[in-house]
């Protein structure tokens, strides 16, 4: 769903590489990107990308506005002919000084160094006894924490979705507590999620009750990534002014009422997605259940008219994987 995507991905010889997707978006038309490339080496990743800019700015509708996208592009030529476009340009490119040199290539890698994670084996058996202790902060660990490369450490989603709250907020008070709270146990390093959550990449499971404990002291260790109150709800027309629909408050109620945590334990794994109206800044094409707001009422009212769009999607096989490997 992006005008360029890229698939990281190793060939048979272990080198890596990537697939090359073109022509994707939301919006008023969604379309799903097309591949046309199988695996770039990463050398020619800038020249290639600069090939797919130059094909569309020959042939790309820059002067519709409604039009100016890659995917109008890819649907009105096909991908076949694309692909060929862009490999004509590609061959101009690929060895002029587009190319990354191994040094480029080693220096953007240093960048996203590991942190030094020393072996932690003692986290697996207190993992254990505090579970058995904690039914609410095993809960939490099942449904939050991800296996990590390091086995005695793990992935933690600090969820921003308190049952009955606004979708992704977070007070200053909180962003400071989160802060020293990464600092201490994760490496002083806090990505933010699409999905509207904070991430800590390099938590040890040795650190993860007192992490929790830390999290619940600021309201913040709801135990639902993923689940159905894991709500992506774009600002709607509370704060934009091409919104047609309040898409938050709708979050809200849906949240409230599937509150319960065992209900949401047994529904599994959904994401409820809400656009407040087609620019689909709440990515309502991609959820399994997508909400569009489609007539504007009252400022005050949740009562505007909504399309609800819903797609079946098998249970994620690594989410399974990753919650079974955490039960131990
Ligand atoms: S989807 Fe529409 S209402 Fe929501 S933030 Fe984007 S432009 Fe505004």
């Amino acid at each position: 769903m992006h005008d360029i995507g890229l698939h990281l991905k190793k060939n048979d010889k272990g080198e890596i590489g990537f697939a090359v997707y073109v022509g994707g978006g939301q919006g008023r038309t969604p379309m799903i990107a097309k591949k046309i490339h199988d695996f770039l080496p990463e050398e020619d990743l800038l020249s290639y990308t600069t090939a797919i800019m130059r094909v569309y700015n020959l042939h790309g509708r820059r002067d519709n506005k409604y039009k100016a996208r890659i995917k109008i592009l890819v649907h009105e030529t096909g991908a076949e002919e694309l692909a060929r476009q862009v490999d004509a340009e590609f061959a101009e490119l690929k060895n002029t000084e587009l190319k990354l040199p191994e040094a480029d290539i080693q220096a953007i890698t240093s960048y996203f160094a590991l942190p030094p994670l020393t072996d932690r084996p003692e986290g697996w058996a207190n993992l254990a006894s505090w579970k058995r202790a904690d039914p609410d902060f095993a809960r939490w660990v099942q449904q939050n924490v991800q296996p990590h490369k390091h086995p005695d450490y793990g992935m933690v989603t600090v969820s921003l979705k308190p049952i009955g709250g606004i979708p992704g907020d977070a007070s200053d008070s909180q962003m400071d507590a989160i802060a020293d709270l990464a600092e201490e146990y994760a490496f002083d390093e806090i990505r933010i999620s699409h999905e509207q959550n904070i991430i800590l990449p390099h938590v040890a499971l040795a650190d993860l009750e007192a992490l929790y404990r830390g999290l619940v002291s600021i309201g913040l260790a709801t135990a639902n990534a993923g689940l159905i109150t894991d709500i992506i709800a774009c600002p709607g027309l509370d704060y934009c002014a091409l919104a047609n629909a309040r898409s938050i408050p709708l979050a809200q109620e849906i949240s409230t009422r599937f509150g319960n945590p065992d209900r949401q334990a047994e529904i599994g794994e959904l994401k409820i997605k809400i656009s407040g109206c087609i620019n689909a800044c709440g990515h309502h094409h991609v959820g399994h259940i997508g909400l569009l707001g489609v007539e504007r009422r009252a400022r005050n009212s949740t009562r505007s008219r909504w399309v609800v769009r819903a797609t079946r999607t098998p249970r994620s096989a690594k989410s399974s994987a990753a919650a079974s490997s955490l039960k131990r």
